[in-house]
């Protein structure tokens, strides 16, 4: 700890993601990202003349992007906020919706940047406990309060939560901020973007991250009504100008125009996880129902930060949370079907 530190960061207590390590041969299934490169024309774009625009400062409101999302999905593009990642959007979200005086609520078991943000922004929270299954239980939701959040599906369980059942929590809390973390919703779930034009406090956020395969180009986006994305804006107008760079912008242009590309790569993800399924099933695992690009699996009669090591040592890199509650799951990645087999002949060998 520094004497130069302000109070403020010495009590800030930041989010760990999972680790990069760079180790040859390395199997990597602890990120949830996409085993295959994104869309072929993300890669055709970078010519001489896209870097010769470097030169110059992008558009600060990404208008053609932002103009791609809205027919893409059927809004209006002052319906649609853009940002460096999806973990910017919610750090905005949060700054614009949750500073008030009652707290905000969140699954216990959920995204563990949540309460980093809370603290980094003062913001005050209550978790709500997943039921015993792990299932999202809005009942649970009906205390007074000044914002809602959970990712659809949630992570890290992969469980997703059904678009009847979001629309009544919409209709019971009409008071605050609903955000919807759709990171994984490409890879089964319903996306909540058709309920914007009826809710005015709901917020849709999602990531070109995962299913998108561009988690180094560092885009996220939401969907809500203008007057919540008019907030975003001031926000984001207070602290970064240009949040996405000339390169993403463009790149993210191209990767929702080519929706065949992006249509394969995801059902080829699905059809990988539901075979990986089976097999740990096999193997002795419980698998919780995922509608995401990992799954959520408990190594039944056996200790999961002991198997985690033991991939570890065939390096294989899966994610192992020690927290309460899930610390005898392991969150693995679906990659490619040779990095699943692969990992599967090694737990076979166990
Ligand atoms: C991965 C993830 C994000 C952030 O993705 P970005 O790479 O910052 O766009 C947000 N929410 C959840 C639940 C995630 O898993």
């Amino acid at each position: 700890m520094s004497k130069f530190w302000s109070q403020v960061v010495r009590e800030l207590e930041p989010y760990v993601p999972g680790e990069q390590p760079q180790i040859d041969g390395l199997i990597k299934l602890n990120t949830n990202e996409s085993p295959y490169p994104p869309s072929p024309n993300v890669i055709n774009l970078i010519t001489h003349d896209a870097i010769d625009r470097l030169r110059l400062y992008p558009d600060p409101n990404s208008k053609k992007l932002k103009s791609t999302i809205a027919s893409y999905y059927d809004v209006t593009t002052d319906q649609v906020f853009v940002g460096n990642g999806s973990d910017e959007v919610l750090a905005l979200a949060f700054m614009a919706f949750f500073q008030q005086s009652r707290p905000l609520l969140f699954p216990d078991i959920s995204y563990s940047f949540y309460p980093v943000y809370c603290k980094l922004f003062g913001i005050e929270f209550n978790t709500v406990p997943l039921r015993d299954d792990y299932t999202i239980n809005f009942s649970d939701y009906s205390a007074e309060n000044g914002g809602i959040i959970f990712p659809n599906p949630n992570a890290p369980t992969a469980i997703g939560k059904s678009l009847t059942d979001i629309e009544t929590l919409l209709q019971k809390n009409t008071e605050s901020v609903v955000i919807v973390d759709e990171a994984y919703i490409d890879f089964g779930g319903e996306t909540a973007i058709a309920l914007v034009d009826k809710y005015p406090n709901l917020l849709v956020v999602q990531t070109l991250s995962k299913s998108r395969a561009l988690a180094g180009l560092r885009v996220g986006l939401a969907i809500g009504q203008k007057d919540l994305i008019d907030a975003l804006d001031r926000v984001k107008n207070s602290f970064n100008s240009y949040p996405l760079d000339r390169l993403a912008e463009a790149a993210a242009i191209v990767s929702f125009e080519d929706d065949a590309y992006f249509k394969e790569g995801r059902d080829k993800i699905i059809a990988t996880r539901e075979w990986t399924t089976k097999e740990l099933e096999k193997l002795g695992f419980k698998v919780l129902p995922s509608q995401a690009n990992f799954v959520f699996a408990q190594p039944l009669g056996k200790d999961a930060a002991k198997i985690a090591e033991y991939l570890r040592e065939h390096k294989i890199l899966v994610r192992y949370f020690n927290k309460p509650r899930i610390n005898q799951f392991l969150r693995i990645t679906i990659g490619t079907d040779e990095q699943m087999q692969a990992m599967v002949s090694v737990l076979k060998n166990l």
